[in-house]
């Protein structure tokens, strides 16, 4: 590729809503640009980028055995009410319809349509196990699209759908799938992790995330200091020992008038904050349920969800807190009975708590018995909790999320009746994982792992050229040129994904071009080094370049690539 035969326009300045140096870098590089909220044109320069982490993808996923197919952009809402997710999916789902106003989405994932598939072309246990994969374009309206194609409503994904007679089938498939995984990351060069996940709005039973680890990441998270353990906050679990009670003092009810903070709490018993008990009412279709948790401790709306079997739920307000005789402020464990209640389980715990006494005004201090037959775990956990194998402490990471597995079991198989012959003839469901990966997040992962004052230092395997040639004076000097072509034409027919900078351009532009759009070799064809048969190397992650002979230049190049 000549420059002069490409596209690459550069910006001087970031636009100013870019926060994250990826989409800062990914728009000042040309790679992207914005369309509207969320939707973005992948340039020529940063298209080379994207598809090279595809290759990547294909070729790993092909060889572990997935076959590649691809499914309509577009799907019919009446696949989704069979399994019921038309509603359940929430707002993030965009519907469209059609001339005749039959009723589509645009596709935010793909279980349903692949479903469909295989009840129509699986009937027999010969034909399993399989796994069907695609690159295809999801939308997903995200409340909040941000940090350019980091979080947008059209992006790129991997998605890969299994199929098994038994569990024992799909647990095998999971493993290959997941060491596909570690392979295919490790090949793109980021620094990532895998961790326990929660299964979310795509169902299912066991699931693990692949995180590329950023100070940026959205997720949290949490590791053991000893141990392999690592899990999203979403999930993360510890364990606690139960008090002592050998401290145990009288309970005393406490005039606390208009104490109604965990904050006012705190000052006015100067206690710590995790002896306090926090209670935290939600509305669940127009029921009540009190949370209690330890006031250092933050409710998981995800594993809250998972207690409540429903995500239809929200605080509940002052005023529907007192018609259901709840005096806000002076919640307490004691009493109340008509209405549910969830004690998390680090309560176990504390001891001598501060607590509502369930009356205006008052508290309790050094309660302590909690009357539950069970307690949940609804918070999230902190650091210097346990870690749950009991190996180590756990301390916090943030992650940006690129790959998630899931083993989703019967979910879709079963509400959309996708069934096979087994081996005695019977009729039997089919058991599923699916495997997910951001294709166009990983550009910005990875930009935002590789980086320097000077712009991106992508990984080789994922620049978008592996080398440019700047020559000195192109357009002026004969002899600058005919080696810069000579050279150039070598290196192609070497298999070398590189890039001649043919341009009218001052060389200092040039250099600050290729560093900027992070192509990771460089070399500089001038006249005065050609006078000594030499050209001078520069890799983009060192600060020296070095001068090599002419003779020796294809094979050196090759040792670097
Ligand atoms: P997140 O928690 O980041 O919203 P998710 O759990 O909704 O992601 P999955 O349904 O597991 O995502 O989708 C598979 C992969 O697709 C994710 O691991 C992520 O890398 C990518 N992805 C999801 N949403 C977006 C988005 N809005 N923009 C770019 N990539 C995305
Ligand atoms: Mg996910």
């Amino acid at each position: 590729m000549k420059t002069s035969q490409f596209f690459i326009s550069t910006l001087k300045e970031a636009p100013q809503d870019a926060e994250l140096k990826s989409h800062q870098l990914m728009v000042r590089a040309g790679y992207v640009k914005r369309l509207s909220s969320g939707l973005y044109t992948w340039m020529p320069i940063g298209l080379r980028v994207l598809r090279k982490i595809e290759s990547i993808i294909r070729e790993e996923m092909n060889a572990s055995g997935a076959v590649e197919l691809l499914m309509p952009a577009i799907q019919p809402a009446e696949l989704w009410q069979e399994t019921g997710r038309w509603q359940q999916f929430g707002p993030q789902m965009l519907k469209i319809n059609d001339r005749h106003q039959n009723e589509f989405c645009f596709g935010p994932t793909h279980e349903e349509v692949i479903t469909d598939i295989a009840r129509k072309e699986l009937n027999s246990y010969k034909q399993l196990p399989i796994n069907f994969y695609q690159i295809q374009t999801k939308f997903r309206d995200e409340i909040r699209p941000r940090f350019g194609v980091m979080r947008a409503r059209e992006f790129l994904m991997k998605d890969a759908y299994s199929f098994h007679a038994n569990e024992n089938c799909l647990q095998k498939m999971y493993e290959l799938m997941f060491e596909t995984y570690n392979r295919i990351f490790s090949r793109i060069g980021l620094q990532f992790r895998s961790v326990a996940a929660d299964s979310g709005a795509i169902g299912g039973d066991a699931s693990h995330e692949f995180h590329v680890l950023a100070d940026s990441g959205e997720d949290v998270i949490a590791y053991s200091d000893q141990s392999e353990y690592a899990a999203n906050i979403e999930k993360a679990s510890t364990v606690f020992k139960k008090a002592s009670k050998e401290n145990k003092v009288p309970t005393e009810k406490v005039h606390t008038p208009e104490i109604t903070t965990i904050e006012a709490l705190q000052e006015f018993f100067k206690i710590d904050t995790k002896s306090i008990l926090k209670a935290v009412v939600f509305n669940h279709d127009d029921e009540l349920v009190i949370c209690f948790v330890p006031g250092n401790r933050e409710i998981n709306l995800v594993k809250l969800e998972k207690v409540i079997g429903s995500n239809r739920f929200r605080v509940a307000k002052d005023d529907e807190l007192k018609k259901h005789g709840l005096i806000p402020g002076f919640i307490g464990p004691e009493g109340n009975e008509h209405i549910r209640k969830l004690f998390d389980h680090s309560i176990i715990e504390m001891e001598n708590m501060v607590c509502g006494a369930n009356e205006e005004h008052y508290h309790f201090t050094n309660f302590q018995s909690i009357n539950t037959e069970k307690f949940v775990d609804i918070t999230n956990v902190v650091e210097g909790d346990v870690s749950p194998d009991e190996s180590g402490k756990l301390k916090f990471c943030r992650g940006i999320e690129v790959g998630h597995i899931f083993q989703l079991g019967k979910k879709y198989s079963e509400s959309m009746q996708a069934s096979i012959l087994n081996e005695e003839g019977k009729s039997q469901t089919m058991t599923m994982g699916c495997y997910g990966i951001g294709v166009s997040r990983i550009v910005a992962a990875a930009i935002e792992q590789n980086n320097d004052e000077n712009g991106m230092i992508l990984p080789k395997s994922i620049a978008p050229f592996e080398l440019i040639i700047v020559p000195i004076g192109y357009h002026k000097n004969d002899k600058v040129r005919a080696q810069a072509n000579k050279i150039y034409a070598d290196l192609l027919k070497s298999g070398i994904d590189v890039i001649l900078d043919d341009r009218v351009a001052r060389p200092g532009i040039m250099f600050a071009e290729s560093d900027l759009i992070g192509i990771p070799n460089r070399l500089v064809i001038g006249e005065k080094s050609l006078n000594e048969n030499k050209v001078e190397f520069k890799s983009r992650s060192e600060s020296n370049s070095e001068m090599i002979n002419i003779s020796d230049l294809i094979h050196f190049i090759k040792s670097k690539i």
